[in-house]
């Protein structure tokens, strides 16, 4: 019934001289996603909107749940576009428009007419008395309520008339390819892949490193990394995956550091190999999962002892979220289920079962003194053999 939809989007109308340049990305963005969907699309600018129109035949769940993984938009509206044919044709249309959409008729509206073109016959609080008559004579079960109505039926008069009552919540954010790109440090849990979700819908691109440890860790292991990658992609664009061969590294730590130490020393070595591979493509920043207190090397200052070792700004999304939160967030970007797989992590194998809460730097900087004859080996090591798996998105 609709063959357009009108695109809404907040931040980026404010963006000033700038704001072309998040349009056009938006736009194709929009384009890139629905060549997934089956139909053929048009994606215009027209005076400060985005539009989507279908050429034809094509699937409206599908393409609802494509534009729902584009950053930047706040809402999608399905919308009618016509010509100017006269009032009656107009009410007509609005007519057939609602009931065509709403089954049942028992609902409060208000009609929000706008004049965007000034010549047209009747003024917005003419065409809102109006229509709003019409409406209440064919459907007598309509109430109208001006202050909260439970529909809002939009006539918006500009080169075409618009008429459009519903608005599907988009993923908001900005357009992808608008803020530089950042380097995740993806794991096979929970908290991960939505910090990387959540960087990226303010229009980061992002690209990642895992860490695994074979033989400790396993093929499945590694494989649901990159299964939680592909669902990622689907909003945040493909993906480069470095996975690192980390065992060596973490069998030295065990076998020269004080075993209570061991995570932070451990974490210390993945930022560092993870700022390597962001330099090396463009990224600007590190993103983690890491949330205040979560565990051991979360508290203040384990954060505080790994952290310093980055030259590099980490983004930490999660840093005041409750796991509940986190979990929430997951579950809309379908990431929960590959999560909670019972696969074992690289930072679990070795951990201690003490491990310190409050770490002072001092001591773990002398600790690893212990680690000078071969550590700049074997880092060399891990990141020559490093394998890097570009992820594309598992389409809708
Ligand atoms: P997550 O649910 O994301 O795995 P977590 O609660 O298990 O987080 P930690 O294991 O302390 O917490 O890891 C904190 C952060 O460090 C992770 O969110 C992730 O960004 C990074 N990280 C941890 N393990 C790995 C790994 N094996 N490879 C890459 N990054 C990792
Ligand atoms: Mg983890």
């Amino acid at each position: 019934m609709y063959s357009s939809f009108l695109i809404k989007y907040a931040e980026i109308a404010i963006k000033g001289k700038n704001r072309y340049l998040f349009e056009d990305a938006l736009v194709s963005n929009i384009k890139h996603k629905l060549k997934h969907v089956d139909g053929k699309f048009t994606v215009r600018k027209e005076t400060g909107r985005v539009y989507v129109d279908a050429n034809g035949e094509y699937d409206y769940d599908e393409a609802v749940d494509a534009l729902q993984k584009v950053f930047g938009i706040a809402g999608i509206c399905p919308v009618i576009l016509t010509e100017d044919e006269g009032f009656d044709k107009l009410c007509e249309t609005v007519i057939k428009h609602v009931d065509a959409t709403y089954k049942d008729k028992n609902f409060t509206f208000k009609v929000n007419a706008r004049r965007a073109r000034k010549n047209y016959p009747l003024n917005s609080m003419e065409i809102n008395a109006k229509v709003g008559e019409k409406l209440l004579e064919a459907f007598p079960e309509m109430k109208v309520d001006v202050h909260k109505p439970e529909v809002l039926i939009n006539i918006e008069v500009r080169k075409k008339i618009n008429i459009y009552s519903v608005e599907i919540p988009g993923a908001k954010g900005m357009p992808l390819g608008t803020a530089g790109r950042g380097m995740l440090l993806l794991s096979g849990g929970i908290d991960s892949p939505v910090a990387g979700y959540m960087v990226s819908k303010r229009g980061v691109e992002i690209d990642a490193t895992y860490f695994h440890a074979p033989p400790y860790t396993s093929e499945r292991a590694k494989q649901k990394v990159v299964d939680l990658a592909k669902k990622m992609a689907r909003y945040t664009g493909p993906i480069n995956l470095h996975v690192v061969n980390f065992t060596d590294i973490q069998l030295y730590i065990y076998e020269k550091c004080p075993h209570e130490q061991l995570t932070i020393i451990m974490r210390r070595y993945m930022m560092k190999i993870a700022e390597h591979f962001a330099r090396q493509n463009d990224c600007l920043g590190l993103i983690t999962g890491e949330s205040i207190g979560q565990v051991a090397s979360q508290t203040m200052q384990s954060l505080y002892a790994t952290n310093a070792v980055c030259t590099m700004p980490v983004y930490r999304p999660l840093i005041a979220f409750d796991k509940q939160d986190i979990i929430k967030v997951a579950e809309k970007i379908d990431t929960y289920e590959t999560s909670i797989l019972p696969y074992e992590d690289c930072c679990t194998i070795f951990v201690a079962k003490h491990p310190v809460t409050k770490p002072d730097l001092k001591f773990i900087e002398k600790s690893e003194i212990n680690l000078q004859e071969k550590i700049d080996d074997l880092l060399k090591t891990a990141v020559d053999t490093t394998e890097v798996i570009r992820v594309e998105a598992e389409e809708i």
